[in-house]
């Protein structure tokens, strides 16, 4: 039996919390917020998409960096563990588009309590409101924490489950890079992923809050196209997000020049689409064209989309030259908009970079540096992309780290 302190009370940490319990140890459990798992409250808009009922193989399609680090604590406890886990726990969970695993009561919450009661069956004292200030160290390994107010606690066995630099007021504020940097650990370059993204075009803020379903979008570095994805998307004040822009996000790389092509009209082919319009335009033929588009586009984008086509919007309909519908069915095909930038790291939904994979042993989460300390979760520099593998990530790296092969 030895005295296991984990730092942080996310995903990662509270499964490590009650799988270290579980194993016979001495456990603490120490959170800085006053309830644990505030970030996983807001995961999948309040419904917290747990993990991927794919097969185990394709999780690592979608890890972004580093997905060899990760096969031993994924086939160790894999999604269907997961899924165990939770029904153990007395969570249904529920399945849906693209194999999302929900809990079937749509609560994040319930995850959350099927989390508290595996640490608190387990016998894991939880401190809330309790903020490690740093880790302290004796002949070369771990001895312990020390928390803010100046409190020594002793352990043979800390592990950091601290999350990452995103959304940082659910606490995930950064600091388990600082206590890896402080170990000698290397911390790969932080950014923001999963994130939306700022546009060049100012117009985008008249948008702001519209959201557009069954479109597609294509992203391109330069010229080429890296990726074309169908979905959901929505106009910010400052650019674009959405479950696709997230997405695509992760595609891009430091210092190229990116732009989106959004398809408004994805499901038509450009000759349907223009027959269509054609039909509309002799259905209007002697409105101006501004009036003549509501079955086509949502009211705010009607102006755009004309001017983006070069057309007057004033101009009636009966007077458009086909050269003009043309270029219209064009803009309806490929709306273009320029990326200027990722937008600010705290509106990631992930974080990419972090404690460098090649200094954890990936079979156990213990430190190549330092015996005794331990990694979980997201402060690790994995990443990956929506689906629920961010969160099984969570809780394959929190579970190996809290079980002992000694
Ligand atoms: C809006 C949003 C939606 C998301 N939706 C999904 C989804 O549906 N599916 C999915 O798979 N992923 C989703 N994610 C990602 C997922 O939430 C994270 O990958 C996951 O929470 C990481 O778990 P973690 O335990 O490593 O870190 P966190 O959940 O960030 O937990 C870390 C904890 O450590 C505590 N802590 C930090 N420093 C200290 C300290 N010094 N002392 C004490 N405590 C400390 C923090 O307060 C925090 O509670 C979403 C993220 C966001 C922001």
């Amino acid at each position: 039996m030895s005295n296991v302190i984990v730092i942080g009370g996310g995903p990662a940490g509270m499964i490590c919390a009650g799988k270290a319990a579980a194993e016979g140890n001495n456990v603490i459990l120490i959170e800085k917020n006053e309830k644990l798992g505030k970030k996983l409250f807001i995961t999948g808009k309040g419904r917290c998409n747990f993990t991927s009922n794919c097969e185990v193989e394709e999780i690592f399609d979608n890890v972004v960096h580093n997905k060899k680090f990760l096969y031993s604590s994924i086939y160790n406890f894999t999604n269907k563990d997961t899924i165990e886990f939770f029904n153990k726990l007395g969570l249904k969970e529920k399945v849906e588009r693209g194999g999302r695993v929900f809990p079937e009561s749509d609560k994040s919450s319930d995850v959350i309590k099927a989390l508290d009661k595996y640490v608190k069956q387990n016998g894991v004292k939880v401190m809330l409101k309790t903020e490690v200030a740093s880790i302290f160290y004796e002949e070369g390994r771990v001895n312990g924490v020390e928390l803010k107010d100046g409190t020594r606690l002793a352990a043979e066995k800390v592990v950091v489950a601290t999350g990452g630099l995103t959304y940082s007021q659910t606490g995930s504020t950064g600091d388990g890079y600082k206590f890896a940097e402080e170990a000698g650990h290397r911390i790969n370059e932080i950014e923001g992923a999963l994130i939306p993204l700022e546009t060049k075009e100012s117009f985008v803020k008249d948008l702001q809050g519209l959201s557009l379903k069954n479109v597609s979008v294509s992203l391109y570095e330069g010229k080429k196209l890296k990726e074309t994805t169908f979905g959901e998307m929505i106009f910010t004040h400052f650019g674009v997000s959405g479950p696709m822009i997230l997405s695509l996000s992760s595609r891009m790389k430091k210092n190229k020049k990116y732009s989106i092509k959004i398809d408004l009209k994805a499901a038509l082919d450009n000759d349907t689409l223009d027959r269509r319009i054609v039909r509309d335009f002799e259905k209007n033929s002697n409105k101006i064209l501004k009036n003549s588009m509501d079955d086509l586009l949502p009211q705010r984008l009607i102006p755009i989309i004309i001017r983006l086509s070069g057309i007057k919007e004033d101009k009636i309909v009966n007077q458009i030259s086909k050269e003009e519908r043309l270029k219209l069915v064009q803009t309806l095909k490929g709306m273009e908009l320029e990326i200027t930038s990722k937008a600010h790291l705290d509106l990631g939904i992930i974080t990419a970079g972090g404690v460098d994979t090649k200094e954890i042993n990936p079979q156990t989460m213990e430190s190549k540096k330092v015996p005794g300390l331990y990694f979980a979760g997201e402060v690790i520099d994995v990443d990956a992309l929506t689906g629920g593998f961010n969160l099984q990530i969570a809780f394959s790296t929190g579970y190996l780290a809290g079980t002992d092969f000694k």
